[in-house]
């Protein structure tokens, strides 16, 4: 077969290059993907009851950038939904982010009164603080108590479990994408555009892959058919490191990337909801960190309702999956000794995605990044 490009991979970041390429340059795409079916992370499907499901958890789309929002738009309807979280903290059910509201859940009224205008004297009203700041800030008195407080019951054992690291051993951003939010906003995140693809992902993902330039091969991992196909230039989203290797490159410094896996448990049950809210956090308590209801996510009418319980688990290649680069200034470094290597070739291979940039980023960060590319090109 002789195709312009070889995309590897049909995730957000390959499935929005070939788009771009075969609408707009009018070339021919081939992608690979290795799993039988188109998505990525972010398949969704009907399960056995009838309920959509998200296979590789919760997904939900929010962005502040309009142009990503508006590009998907062309694919989609979108459903309006903002994520509601709940973290059972001493047992008793409070919002996450913790917020005002969590701290008048928590505490006595007129002592949650007091931290709250120290809250709000020392940082501003509706201001989000990463607990990191917080504790590094406030250093004896009732937001000490406070921020220790958060970090130990909030932070502490979900980020051990989530990661096998506590919070200070991460990149100070994982823990400060669910920052203490000085307000009564119990939302899960305030971008200006929140939503899920109305009739879910994978519908949308037809749609963006739904163009006679377009070839799809599932099943496949590229290496099965390299041989086979002619191509002029290859974009390559799975894991960079993988790919040194399975081409036979060694450095001497050549060593794996980490990542981080889970294993998600889906239960069914006849009720009409599990939970009251789309995600419940358990920081301290069982060997998983949150259960996740989907029919409150996709706004879905069906009887009975379908619920996941995700177990963080190592990576170990060939057995499960790699989803979560893992920010830490060392592996960065490793990252970037591969950057320089992809570098080099550049005129026949690029690199982009989550797992090929090695960094953390949500759905939009990774439709931007293809857009950047696809102009870059
Ligand atoms: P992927 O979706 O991982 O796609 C890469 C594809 O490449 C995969 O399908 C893989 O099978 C394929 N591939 C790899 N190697 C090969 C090979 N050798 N041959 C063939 N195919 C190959 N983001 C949000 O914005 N909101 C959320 O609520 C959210 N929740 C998340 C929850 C979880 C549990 C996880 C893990 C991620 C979540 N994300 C969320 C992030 C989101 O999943 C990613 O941003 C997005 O999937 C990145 O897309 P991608 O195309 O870069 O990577
Ligand atoms: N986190 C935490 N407790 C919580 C929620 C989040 O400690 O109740 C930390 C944890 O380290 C987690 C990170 O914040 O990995 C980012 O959380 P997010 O919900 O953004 O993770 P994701 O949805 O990407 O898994």
């Amino acid at each position: 077969m002789k195709v312009d490009w070889l995309i590897v991979g049909a995730g957000f970041t390959g499935s929005v290059l070939a788009e771009r390429i075969a609408s707009q340059r009018g070339q021919k795409v081939l992608i690979v993907e290795q799993r039988d079916h188109i998505a990525g992370n972010a398949y969704d499907y009907y399960d056995e009851q009838g309920v959509l499901v998200h296979q590789y958890g919760p997904h939900i789309f929010h962005t502040n950038m309009k142009p990503v929002w508006d590009y998907l738009a062309q694919f989609t309807e979108w459903r309006s939904y903002y994520h509601h979280v709940l973290g059972i903290i001493d047992g008793k059910t409070v919002p996450v982010p913790f917020n005002l509201n969590s701290l008048y859940a928590l505490f006595p009224t007129y002592y949650a009164d007091k931290i709250a205008q120290q809250l709000v004297e020392k940082y501003g009203f509706n201001v989000k603080v990463p607990i990191l700041k917080i504790r590094e800030s406030a250093s004896s008195g009732d937001l000490k108590f406070l921020a220790d407080y958060i970090y130990e019951n909030v932070f502490h054992n979900y980020t051990l479990k989530q990661w096998n690291l506590k919070p200070e051993e991460l990149a100070a951003s994982v823990t400060a994408r669910v920052p203490i939010y000085i307000s009564r906003d119990d939302r899960y995140f305030q971008d200006a555009y929140q939503g899920l693809p109305q009739a879910g992902y994978t519908a949308l993902f037809q749609k963006l892959l739904n163009h006679p330039n377009i070839k799809l091969l599932l099943n496949t991992t590229y290496q099965e058919v390299i041989e086979e196909i002619q191509y002029q230039k290859m974009i390559f989203t799975g894991p960079i490191d993988q790919f040194f290797e399975d081409q036979g490159y060694i450095f001497p410094w050549s060593a794996e990337l980490p990542y981080r896996s889970l294993y998600f448990k889906f239960f069914h049950t006849e009720q009409e909801y599990k939970q009251p809210v789309g995600t419940i956090n358990y920081p301290n308590e069982y060997h998983y960190t949150r259960t996740t209801e989907y029919k409150h996510l996709t706004g879905q009418r069906v009887y009975g309702s379908t619920y996941i319980e995700e177990y963080p688990q190592a990576y170990k290649r060939g057995e499960n999956i790699p989803y979560y680069p893992i920010p830490k200034e060392e592996y960065r470094t490793l990252y970037k000794k591969y950057q320089v290597e992809a570098e080099k070739l550049k005129d026949r291979v690029l690199f982009a995605g989550r797992l090929a940039d090695y960094q953390y980023y949500n759905m939009d960060q990774a439709v931007a990044r293809a857009l950047n590319l696809f102009d870059q090109l």
